[in-house]
């Protein structure tokens, strides 16, 4: 092939969470059709673009040791800077030696026009607005193999958490219209997706429309029933919803649902009303417990998993006391546990007193102990019951693994019949 016409190759890094990933996903897929040759991130490229978070406690740190790399490797390759972190600090971003374009949240699906203005050796460009004028919707869906995708179906929050970043950097809440996500499950179902996990920054906040004004013509339940009538998809997770708006009727409703999996995420980030009053949450403990109460009472065999932040500003002995003795009785089947760290402009930095990170880290310790313990009992008070198991297509040393219809993770030796289906299998 002519030199001229030889086809640009592109490679992506993504860091963070699941709607990044469903992001850069279809951004990758966008560039293909533009005639982008995909690449492996560690492979040769001609435009490397990462994909940040802000969450990620050193975002600063591994996107200077991801463009060192790509500089020692391809020091003529153009690098391209995009996601949470790009729209919260653009220009520390541009600062660091090699990148080439910072994309904020508005831009990052402009890619390929913006690719057309740039050459190596140009000064950094960075395109990027403030926040508060970022509206629309971005449909996305992650593709990495045929069993299970992540679909975004929400973005952006409007609710101002005293720890959290995640407004500043993707802006109003903003969702998908129903008519497109089932279009778009339709979609999926056709490629013979087999699951979709519904995915958003506050998926229970859906409905507010692409510009993020439209309030209550849709909802989430609404999303949910219409969703479960699309034939072909056999499974659907909700990745993670706020307590507050996980309402008894999307509970009644999954309970009875066919291809709404019993597997709940629901974030609790601390057990103490005290807590959760600085953190700006909008519950109190026992909401949470009840909706706990209410999911096992309708389905005794449902997964719960929990988010927790550790170390919160403020956070006595006796408060984390109570954390822990309020996870311990409940009846939930594993935690994340995050240790909490700083974030310029919340206002969490003005609460006192801190908490010093060698307590920060040994509380992380004890509810991971904590974690380990409740997974163990869950998985042990589902044992011999038999439940369907979704099995990835990878071979990975011989052996596959795929999950229960209640989140539980199963490995066995790899077996072709197995790959991308659904096998019933006693636990
Ligand atoms: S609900 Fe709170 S923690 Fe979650 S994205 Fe919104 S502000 Fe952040």
């Amino acid at each position: 092939m002519p030199a001229l016409l030889k086809k640009r190759s592109i490679a992506f890094h993504t860091l963070g969470c699941k709607l990044n990933f469903s992001e850069t996903s279809t951004i990758s897929r966008m560039m293909e059709n533009e005639g982008f040759e995909k690449r492996q991130f560690d492979d040769l490229a001609d435009v490397y673009v990462i994909n940040t978070c802000s969450v990620t406690d050193n975002a600063d740190k591994e996107c200077r040791q991801l463009v060192r790399r790509i500089q020692r490797k391809s020091p003529e390759s153009l690098v391209v800077i995009t996601g949470c972190y790009a729209q919260l600090k653009p220009k520390e971003i541009a600062e660091i030696p090699g990148v080439d374009l910072v994309l904020g949240a508005s831009e990052k699906f402009n890619l390929a026009q913006h690719l057309l203005e740039l050459s190596k050796g140009d000064s950094t460009k960075i395109s990027s607005c403030d926040i508060e004028d970022v509206s629309g919707f971005n449909a996305s869906y992650s593709l990495n193999d045929r069993t299970r995708t992540f679909l975004k179906v929400q973005d952006g929050c409007d609710y101002t958490c005293s720890f959290c970043t995640i407004p500043q950097a993707r802006g109003k809440s903003r969702s998908d219209s129903i008519e497109n996500v089932l279009r778009h499950a339709q979609e999926l179902a056709s490629k013979g997706v087999k699951e979709i996990v519904l995915t958003g920054v506050n998926l229970g906040d859906f409905g507010k429309g692409a510009d993020g004004n439209k309030k209550n013509e849709e909802n989430f339940f609404d999303l949910v029933c219409a969703l479960d009538e699309v034939e072909g998809i056999e499974r659907y997770r909700i990745s993670s919803i706020e307590p507050n708006l996980l309402s008894d009727e999307i509970i009644h409703f999954v309970a009875h649902s066919k291809r709404f999996m019993p597997h709940f995420h629901i974030p609790l980030q601390s057990g103490s009303n005290h807590i959760l009053g600085l953190m700006r949450r909008r519950y109190k403990r026992e909401l949470y417990a009840e909706k706990v109460a209410l999911i096992k009472q309708l389905m005794p065999h449902c997964g719960i998993g929990v988010d927790l932040i550790v170390g919160f500003p403020g956070e006595t002995e006796e408060e984390f006391k109570e954390t822990f003795d309020f996870l311990h009785n409940l009846d939930i089947s594993y935690l994340h546990v995050f240790t909490y760290s700083e974030r310029d402009n919340t206002h969490a930095l003005n609460i006192h007193p801190v908490v010093p990170q060698h307590t920060r880290h040994e509380r992380n310790k004890i509810l991971r102990n904590l974690s380990y313990m409740k997974s163990q009992y869950f998985a042990e008070q589902q044992r011999g019951q038999n439940r369907k198991v979704l099995f990835e297509g990878y071979n990975k040393n011989m052996m596959m693994e795929g999950y229960t219809d209640n989140y539980i993770r199963v490995v066995t030796p790899y077996n072709p019949a197995f790959a991308n289906s659904i096998v019933d299998w006693t636990v």
